[in-house]
């Protein structure tokens, strides 16, 4: 990746330095769940501040579909945490354009940052949903560029998205660069899939066959091993003519189960127990090889469990992306648990999670510095694997460094 990096940017100094962030982080009755993307952001802002710059900071959060949305999806909360974690002058400003925040801009002091309000309130106004920020208005997008001198892009999480805030004030920018976590996010990724240490061994569960398709395909090709568990394997054991009852399949992608079944067949390896109940509820439920008709497969089994810690136990790099099971629920969480659990104590590997829920998940166990990398972003880690270049960093300028 030959993007400019932070440390290439010449003088900082009184400079105002328009930061795109990612702290859409769970928030739940105006508390936040999990900081652990806002704390991921803190070296580029400490970085900023350390050289003299005035800080405006741009995020989405949630998304806004109608007008009452933006009651609970506002930035303060997070302005009050940043504050709280980084111990700077944080001002929040509670519009996305206008008066007050371009005077309040022009106050700034060096080393202060100013929090913009929740970038998709762009997307809908007078009663409309109007989508300027995710459909990267050109108007929208040429103004947040005018606030500033410089834009630093470090919002990994959305550098799958084609937004105003990340793509549109690149593209209106004199001068853009990368921040310190999408450098050390793109780094990881990039290693593990180019040049892993092996055994490489891929892990996939999660709900969708169809979302993540591209990433088997990729995976396959690139690892030693590639693990699929539920959601995901029960389109791949219908597919091999096991008995799945209720649970998800994706008969349309069906044949293709089967095409990468055939043409993988030393790399795949499938989960073949499961813990089953007859509802979606959390209640104990029941194992099964060959699911009965009108059960669904909720968690990995424990015999699969035990299977794939075996194909762990020599690998050198691990990745892995999409819970085993329905881990919202205490009675199915168990065997995502388990690997977890494996993975946060197998020695001499390289081991990273890709984003999302197994990202949450893992730090709810408290495993959050047991591993190599949690990614900040699942679907833009997922679209890296995939080998598609990230339409969110593509506009930001090319590095001047001779060796890159
Ligand atoms: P993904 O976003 O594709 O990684 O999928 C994560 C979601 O898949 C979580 O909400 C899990 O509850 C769900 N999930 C995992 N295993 C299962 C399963 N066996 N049946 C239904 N949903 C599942």
């Amino acid at each position: 990746m030959n993007k400019k990096t932070i440390k290439e940017l010449k003088n900082l100094d009184k400079k105002v330095v328009l930061l795109r962030v990612d702290f859409n982080v769970p928030i739940e009755n105006k508390k936040i769940q999990d900081n652990a993307r806002i704390i991921s952001s803190l070296p580029t802002i400490e970085y900023l501040i350390n050289k003299n710059s005035k800080i405006v900071i741009f995020s989405h959060l949630g998304r806004i579909e109608k007008e009452e949305d933006k009651k609970n999806l506002s930035l303060k909360p997070i302005s009050k945490e940043l504050k709280k974690l980084s111990k700077f002058k944080v001002k929040f400003i509670n519009e996305t354009r206008g008066q007050k925040l371009e005077n309040a801009i022009k106050k700034m002091k060096p080393k202060s940052i100013i929090i913009v309000e929740n970038t998709r309130f762009e997307d809908f106004k007078d009663g409309k949903s109007v989508k300027l920020e995710s459909n990267n208005d050109k108007d929208l997008s040429k103004y947040w560029a005018s606030l500033g001198d410089v834009f630093v892009n470090d919002a990994f999480g959305a550098a799958h998205r084609k937004h105003a805030s990340n793509v549109g004030i690149a593209q209106n920018s004199k001068e853009s660069c990368i921040g310190f976590l999408i450098e050390k996010e793109i780094k990881y990724l990039y290693e593990t899939i180019n040049n892993p240490k092996r055994p490489f061994v891929a892990i996939l569960g999660g709900k969708k066959v169809s979302d993540k398709i591209n990433v088997i395909e990729s995976l396959l090709k690139k690892a030693d091993k590639v693990i699929i568990g539920p959601a995901m394997v029960y389109t791949f054991s219908y597919a091999m003519g096991k008995k799945v009852g209720s649970s998800l399949v994706e008969k349309d992608k069906v044949d293709l189960a089967k095409r990468l079944i055939n043409e993988f067949k030393d790399k795949i390896v499938l989960s073949f127990d499961s813990v089953c109940l007859d509802t979606f509820e959390d209640k104990p439920g029941h194992i099964y090889e060959e699911i009965p008709e009108g059960m669904t497969g909720m968690d990995i089994g424990p015999k699969s469990v035990e299977f794939i810690k075996e194909e762990l136990k020599n690998a050198k790099t691990v990745f892995w992306n999409g819970p085993f099971g329905v881990f919202e629920f205490e009675n199915f969480k168990k065997g995502s648990q388990e690997i977890a659990n494996y993975l946060a104590n197998l020695k001499n590997a390289k081991t990273i999670i890709g984003g999302g829920d197994s990202a949450s998940m893992v730090i709810q166990m408290g495993l959050k510095n047991k591993f190599s990398h949690i990614s900040t972003g699942g679907g833009a880690s997922m679209k890296f694997l995939e080998g598609d270049e990230l339409i969110g960093i593509k506009y930001i300028n090319k590095s001047t460094r001779s060796n890159k």
